[in-house]
């Protein structure tokens, strides 16, 4: 098999009829027909094998990750997804996996409506990158910019579980297999809230995802906004579901850890977003709509900076770092 049955093979399937993508796989250009009134809404994300996962990751679930992570972007602008292209860089022809990472990666895009519309192959160190296109009504894309002061600031989901399953498979702490199996799903299957984002067009002010730990994610948005931040550590310790397991007597699960598992943790793939506290029961509806938990878990402020508030009302030092690929 060579590079263009391998195309054929994986990733080449008839294009629904009536949908954004006019032209599919096999031509120099693909060729996506926005609607009227639509802005292309456009993304793209590496995952490079030995930085972010691991060179013997379950390919299925690679694949689910590769496009779920671009989804988790056109989520937080709000945005429908359309199409997306595949670039990829295999070390060798290894047909199981490609059948496993195709399957994995094409389930999700079906989920979505989102059709793989083309892409590049070539032989390298594993490394995937996709581009996303979605479409948003234009002029409504959610922005990180778009936060005022005394705004509320809300979290989906879950927060923390991936990086609990993370240290958990680097052998630093030690799991239950029932919380790590919860846990792992989180890191190896993330759900993007591709619903939620356009249900929050028009009640947010301002989102993003959270891919590389809430604090500094959030930092992002607050700068773009030109704002502060007051964090109430009693919500955001909430968020990691492995919370039950934190009550239990055994050292490892401390606070420390819980705090940089929620704050810092990163691969979560959950929404950030502000709203005026006029949109509370608007906020609180869109989760129910989309079955997906909110939770108010602070407010900006026109102070700048970022405050986190304990239980007691202390006001706690900020020792979690978010990722950063370049950080000295
Ligand atoms: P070109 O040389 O014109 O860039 P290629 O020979 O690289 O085109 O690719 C042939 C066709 O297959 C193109 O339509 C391209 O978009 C598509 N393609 C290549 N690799 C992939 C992939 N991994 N997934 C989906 N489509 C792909
Ligand atoms: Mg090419």
């Amino acid at each position: 098999m060579g590079e263009f049955d391998l195309i054929a093979r994986y990733f080449t399937r008839p294009v629904p009829t009536g949908g954004a993508v006019a032209l599919g796989v096999g031509d120099d250009c693909a060729l996506l027909t926005p609607r009227p009134g639509m802005q292309l809404a456009v993304s793209s994300d590496m995952l490079v094998a030995g930085r972010h996962f691991f060179a013997d990751t379950d390919p299925e679930g690679l694949g689910h990750k590769a496009l779920a992570v671009n989804l988790s972007d056109l989520a937080a602008c709000g945005a429908r997804p359309l199409a997306f292209t595949l670039a990829l860089a295999l070390p060798a022809l290894d047909a199981p996996w490609l059948a496993a990472f195709a399957r994995g990666l094409l389930a999700l895009a079906d989920a979505h409506g989102c059709t793989l519309m083309g892409g590049d192959t070539t032989r390298g160190p594993l490394n995937l990158c996709i581009t996303v296109f979605g479409e948003v009504p234009a002029g409504q894309a959610l922005l990180r910019s778009g936060a005022a002061a005394g705004d509320d600031i809300w979290v989906s989901g879950q927060l923390g579980d991936a990086r609990l399953a993370l240290l958990a498979l680097q052998g630093e702490i030690k799991l239950p297999p029932t919380a790590l199996a919860a846990a792992r799903l989180r890191l190896e299957r993330p759900t993007p809230r591709v619903a939620l984002g356009q249900v929050l067009r028009g009640v947010a002010s301002a989102a993003l995802d959270v891919s590389d730990g809430l604090l500094g994610d959030l930092n992002h948005l607050l700068r773009a906004s030109g704002v502060g931040a007051d964090i109430d550590l009693t919500q955001t310790s909430k968020l990691i579901a492995a919370h039950a397991l934190f009550t239990g007597a055994s050292a490892c699960f401390d606070s420390d850890l819980r705090q940089q598992c929620t704050l810092a943790g990163g691969d979560d793939y959950e929404l950030v977003f502000t709203a005026p506290a006029a949109q509370r029961s608007a906020v609180l509806q869109a989760g129910a709509d989309c079955g997906v938990a909110v939770t108010r878990i602070g407010t900006t402020s026109a102070q700048p900076g970022l405050r986190l508030w304990d239980a007691q009302g202390q006001l706690q030092p900020l020792r979690h770092a978010s990722f950063d690929h370049f950080a000295p």
